[in-house]
């Protein structure tokens, strides 16, 4: 077996190059790395962030969703809004953040999406880490729930800010270090009502969906206020750190118990189902 006899460290190129004892080279981006490591910092599950990419993997990503969101716009034909009009900018921001609130909650609510979003609440400590893990595989899903704001002519342009303000959003209230905001918790989504929504406690399972606007909550009667602090993670916490398996796990659950069913139906009405 051939071992490496260099390494070399590009922080430029955000890679790891080995040369290896029989002359091949392999060049290593460090995000791969990073997702192949099972050690509790690089998963997420430590309390630095320090080391931890933001996610080159992320934003490739969002390359994607929104090269889709800008061909299926242009495939549309229809009308846009104007780009110059300040209204244009706050619509698509409140828009985008209510159908938000529907993703996240059919994402807990029906089965195959709960098999990705899953990833996301894995964790059973509460840090700004935990914003950044993330499914592998929500972005294939999430892409056509913004589709009503490329029907009623939100221009690419303003899908992409609105996105990512309500995504940096989401980031800072993951943490455990600001209690309560005042007045301020009737209207916005805070630390602590986020931290309801990682709970596992029986009072806070399924409750604040909300991205940036709590009143979604409010309205369609999924809000709870923080009582006592949350237990973090989900009821039946994840033995593992491998991120393969953190990907994969629950989607393995399902094909069991689909495959353990005999009626058809059932077969297939448990994807959908909660
Ligand atoms: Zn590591
Ligand atoms: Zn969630
Ligand atoms: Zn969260």
């Amino acid at each position: 077996m051939a071992r490496p006899s260099d390494l070399a460290h590009s922080p430029r190129d955000n890679t790891l190059t080995i040369t290896w004892e029989d002359g091949t080279v392999s060049v290593l981006p460090i995000p791969y790395l990073r997702a192949w490591c099972p050690c509790a910092g690089c998963q997420g599950h430590s309390n630095t962030i320090a080391h931890r990419p933001a996610g080159a993997d992320m934003r490739a990503a969002k390359l994607w969703e929104v090269g889709a969101y800008a061909l299926g716009r242009g495939a549309l034909g229809i009308p846009e809004m104007p780009t110059t009009a300040w209204w244009t900018w706050v619509f698509a921001l409140i828009a985008l953040d209510f159908l938000y609130y529907w993703f996240h909650r059919w994402s807990h609510e029906v089965n195959f999406l709960w098999a990705s979003h899953i990833v996301h609440h894995q964790s059973e400590e509460y840090n700004l880490t935990v914003a950044l893990r993330q499914s592998a595989f929500q972005g294939l899903f999430s892409i056509w729930l913004y589709l009503p704001l490329a029907l009623v002519g939100v221009p690419p342009l303003v899908y992409v800010f609105s996105s990512q303000i309500n995504t940096i959003y989401q980031f800072w209230i993951h943490t455990r270090l600001v209690k309560r905001m005042g007045p301020l918790e009737w209207v916005l989504n805070t630390p602590s009502h986020h931290r309801v929504h990682h709970g596992a406690d029986p009072l806070y399972l399924d409750r604040n969906y909300a991205g940036m606007l709590i009143v979604w909550d409010r309205w369609f009667g999924s809000f709870q206020e923080e009582r006592e602090e949350p237990t973090y993670g989900t009821t039946k916490p994840l033995a593992h750190w491998n991120p393969l398996w953190a990907n994969f796990d629950y989607w393995a659950t399902l094909i069991r118990e689909a495959r353990s069913m005999p009626r058809l139906r059932d077969r297939l009405q448990i994807w959908f189902r909660h």
